[in-house]
């Protein structure tokens, strides 16, 4: 590509989109064509049929064997806890609604292969879009990195490699595949932005554990930035920085100083334990998706898995999991984590978490329809299925079960006495299992608030779902970006509610601890120590970042510091009361200039 600069782009241009992965990078824009493939479609005559499928099974096979060579090369780079994502991506290409479909039309409708296969994706994304959960809806994203492989395939167009690109440069593309991201060298490619993505879609998760810094969802990126633009990204931020003036440049070179400083120094938290300066021991545990990442949250330094969100066994295959391979899943988990616990959560589908092979029906409201143990009580075949697996995997290793979304002491008794039937049926089956698995409630609804006094006697540890419990609480649906601006963790009827679970946990003696999203941010770290939260689970990236706060203030001082914010009448009154103690106490971290 030649390097030409456009002009009439304006010194300090600023674009705004999604800080999909930290960090700053400054240097030369770099564009690459990922623009989807145009398919045609085309009728066949019979004859035809045969050889389209031929032509349509040799690109799967070509796309196998670039995935397999990416995967090869991870493995050489040392990027063993990623290689799900690109196993993940050979499994779509065995998948029966993607292959079985395709083959389908081709044969039933005389269509040809392109035709056929542009058919299918469309229905696929279709199925993702209408996800309101947007880790599941963005996982339509791998679908289109795949059919875009398989369609270039097809249609005989080859894909620019970014390995072979002269760095440092940033690129710039419409859309970058799991397998690009992958593929890139660090040393050359220093940072990319793209038009499309989310924080959520694997691209970015990849560039996030790969310390690449990115920028995506900004929508015109491609058809402004031309070849050799001289640009910033900040990750932190989503923001970008076109033709920056001197004074910009300065301004970001510190701020990279900075930031990298700092990141560098998060290393050496690592190996510290999780405690308060004065030595008060919190326990720092990891949220997960899938076993795969245990490994990266032992390498963290997480002391055990705080939620095992299981819904994601549910996905993508054809029907439910058996007890078998659900137990060897737990079992894989229990082990890799020995000798911490791993706390499962039974199936949380429903409401925004659409699974779709379980077919839920249309609802007019379903974030308070049937879902989570409301689901697993209709269905209880499979929530039998369920607590049996994990019972028997807890032989292996220290098991927790945990229920998600309990309104009050009926339904908690009710998922209790399934638990003892299955606990029952496996003695007189002869089959193991530990008689002294802890038994958990998740707070996510306000009633669970309110009876957390008599849930506390009925339950062994509680554990708070913050993603939920603030949607319910403040009546704004989380996944709705209208009512964002409402959903505020500092309100202080949010802060009121952590309290009162916290003090019925205390008055009963049993744990307390928080897995939703909140638990990982550094800004309420302190509070939530304050309130009496002694396990805090989280995407295990932000373990560091928590010990580096809190190994710097002893107890007394972080309950001085709730005292004089909790009683403040707005959720922006506590925010900003909050803040200005937190950038008293970390400058370094909570006052990085704002360009
Ligand atoms: C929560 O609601 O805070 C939680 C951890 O559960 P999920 O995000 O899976 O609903
Ligand atoms: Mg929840």
């Amino acid at each position: 590509m030649t390097a030409s600069v456009k002009i009439d782009i304006a010194e300090d241009t600023i674009l705004v989109g999604i800080g999909a992965s930290p960090g700053i990078a400054i240097a030369s824009s770099h564009l690459v064509n990922r623009a989807r493939v145009v398919a045609i479609e085309r009728r066949i005559a019979a004859e035809e049929v045969q050889a389209e499928i031929e032509a349509f099974e040799d690109a799967l096979e070509k796309a196998r064997k670039h995935l397999r060579e990416v995967k090869d090369q991870a493995l050489q780079e040392g990027l063993s806890e990623h290689l799900y994502i690109i196993d993940t991506h050979l499994l779509i290409l065995e998948d029966q609604m993607l292959v079985g479909d395709t083959k389908d039309l081709i044969r039933l409708e005389l269509v040809n292969a392109e035709g056929a296969l542009c058919r299918v994706l469309k229905r696929l994304r279709r199925i993702f879009d209408s996800i309101s959960d947007e880790y599941i809806r963005e996982r339509r994203s791998d679908i289109d990195s795949v059919g875009d492989r398989i369609m270039r395939n097809l249609v005989g167009e080859v894909r620019e490699t970014l390995n072979a690109v002269a760095g440092p440069v940033l690129v710039v593309a419409h859309d970058l595949s799991p397998a690009d991201t992958v593929q890139m060298d660090k040393d050359k490619i220093v940072g990319f932005v793209t038009d499309v993505g989310s924080r959520t879609a694997h691209t970015a998760i990849l560039a996030r554990s790969l310390g690449i810094p990115a920028v995506v969802g900004l929508e015109t990126a491609t058809s402004l930035i031309p070849n050799g633009l001289p640009m910033i990204i900040d990750g932190n931020t989503g923001t970008v920085v076109l033709k920056p003036s001197t004074e910009t440049f300065r301004e970001y070179l510190e701020k990279k100083k900075r930031y990298d400083y700092l990141e560098k120094e998060l290393e050496e938290f690592r190996s510290l334990s999780a405690e308060t300066r004065d030595g008060h021991h919190i326990v720092l545990r990891a949220n997960i998706d899938l076993g795969d990442e245990i490994e990266e949250a032992r390498k963290q330094g997480a002391e055990g898995i705080g939620l095992f969100r299981t819904e994601f066994l549910f996905m993508g295959g054809n029907g439910p999991p058996t007890e078998d391979e659900q137990f060897e899943a737990y079992r894989e988990a229990v082990e890799k984590m020995a000798p911490h616990p791993v706390t499962i959560r039974t199936l949380d589908v429903g409401g925004d978490k659409f699974v779709p092979e379980f077919n839920l029906a249309d609802e007019l409201n379903p974030v308070m329809g049937l879902r989570a143990v409301r689901f697993s009580l209709k269905e209880v075949k499979l929530f039998r299925t369920q607590l049996r697996a994990i019972l028997r995997a807890s032989v292996f290793g220290e098991v927790r079960i945990m229920f998600p979304m309990i309104s009050g002491v009926g339904e908690m008794r009710a998922c209790r006495q399934f638990l003892e039937d299955a606990k029952q049926e496996l003695r007189q089956e002869g089959l193991g299992f530990s008689e002294q698995v802890p038994v958990g409630v998740m707070i996510e609804t306000p009633s669970a608030v309110l009876v957390a006094d008599l849930l506390a006697r009925e339950a062994d540890f509680f554990s708070v779902g913050t993603n939920d419990l603030i949607q319910y609480c403040l009546a704004i649906d989380r996944g709705n970006e209208h009512v964002a601006y409402l959903y505020e963790p500092m309100h202080p009827a949010v802060l009121r509610a952590l309290r009162q679970v916290c003090q019925a946990a205390e008055s009963e003696g049993i744990e307390v601890g928080m897995c939703g999203e909140m638990a990982g941010e550094q800004l309420y770290c302190l509070v939530l120590i304050a309130l009496g939260f002694r396990e805090l689970s989280m995407n295990s990236s932000n373990i560091s970042r928590l010990k580096r706060i809190m190994r710097q203030v002893p107890l007394q001082e972080i309950r001085e510091m709730l005292e004089r914010i909790i009683d403040l009448p707005t959720a922006a009154e506590v925010s900003e009361a909050l803040e200005e103690e937190m950038l008293q106490r970390f400058p370094e971290l909570f006052g990085l200039p704002e360009i």
